[in-house]
């Protein structure tokens, strides 16, 4: 590690005035994929902005069908958080899916979405169930947030403060887990809404992405058996150690089957 200067904010006024003040901050939320960075020289920031004593980003808020979640709340948190699992219980699935309990307990919403890590589990939810991202400066709609691997629409003194879910009629979450860090290889969320059904995949590609093909094909019909005979072009998709660009293709049907299947049941 090399030195940087520490700033613990108390309220998200302050945490603006160091970021702007600064030549080069960069925002910490749990630590879990920066601090790594940092020690690999990956990230060499100036100045660590920690938002872990800003309460403004704690929290999980109910506005009729909506809940906002605040950026610094924990993966554990919404894991374990009545009120998410009451009204959307499978984004309370998909945060007790991620990683391991240590993980959990540090990462953040806000993180992991700032982070637009191509595995992450996160971004499905966000583009599934038609969130909204809030900032210190703007609100963006899913659809425009995740724009490539590790890249978001966010600009880099922008602070992001919370995401809106739509409670969905019903959804359901499927990954085929690396099996050491429990990131997806491939994770498949659908959301079925009064008029449109949301799919979107995470891990296969550079970030999460939706699939319009299974869009069409579940809307109208929302069932295992419309999924019949579909496949996904391979040809897009990453091909890494841990999977081939075809068996990540495999791999994003037998998750959204299994998803509507869960979904359904
Ligand atoms: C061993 C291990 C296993 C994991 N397994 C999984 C898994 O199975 N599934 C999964 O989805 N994830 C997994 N993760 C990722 C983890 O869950 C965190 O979501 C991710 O590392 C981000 O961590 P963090 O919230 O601590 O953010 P940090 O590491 O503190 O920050 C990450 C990035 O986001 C930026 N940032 C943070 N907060 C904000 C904000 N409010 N506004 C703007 N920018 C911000 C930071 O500047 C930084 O660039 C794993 C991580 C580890 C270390």
């Amino acid at each position: 590690m090399y030195e940087f200067n520490y700033h613990r904010p108390a309220s998200l006024k302050e945490a603006k005035k160091i970021l702007s003040g600064a030549s080069d901050a960069k925002i910490v939320a749990g630590g879990m994929t920066l601090l790594p960075a940092m020690k690999f020289r990956l990230a060499r920031p100036s100045d660590l902005v920690d938002l872990a004593g800003v309460s403004e980003l704690q929290g999980i808020r109910e506005k009729g069908d909506r809940l906002e979640i605040g950026a610094m709340t924990r993966h554990a948190v919404v894991a374990h958080s009545d009120l998410v699992r009451s009204r959307i219980p499978a984004l309370a699935d998909l945060a007790a899916s991620i990683g391991d309990p240590q993980v959990r307990n540090r990462g953040t919403l806000g993180g992991s979405i700032a982070n637009s890590d191509p595995a992450a589990d996160y971004p499905a939810a966000v583009l599934a169930l038609d969130a909204v991202i809030k900032t210190d400066k703007r609100e963006i709609p899913a659809d425009r947030f995740f724009t490539g691997m590790f890249e978001t629409a966010l600009a880099a003194d922008e602070i992001l403060t919370s995401v809106v879910f739509i409670r969905p009629k019903r959804a359901a979450y499927a990954k085929f887990p690396n099996p050491a860090s429990r990131y997806a290889v491939v994770g498949v969320m659908v959301a079925e809404y009064a008029k449109a059904v949301r799919v979107a995949i995470t891990g296969a590609g550079p970030c999460a992405f939706r699939t319009p093909q299974l869009e069409r094909a579940l809307s109208g019909n929302f069932s295992v058996a419309a999924l019949d005979g579909l496949q996904i072009d391979a040809g897009d998709l990453n091909s890494d150690m841990h999977a081939t660009a075809e068996y990540r293709a495999h791999l994003v049907m037998v998750m959204a089957r299994r998803a509507v299947a869960a979904a359904c049941a």
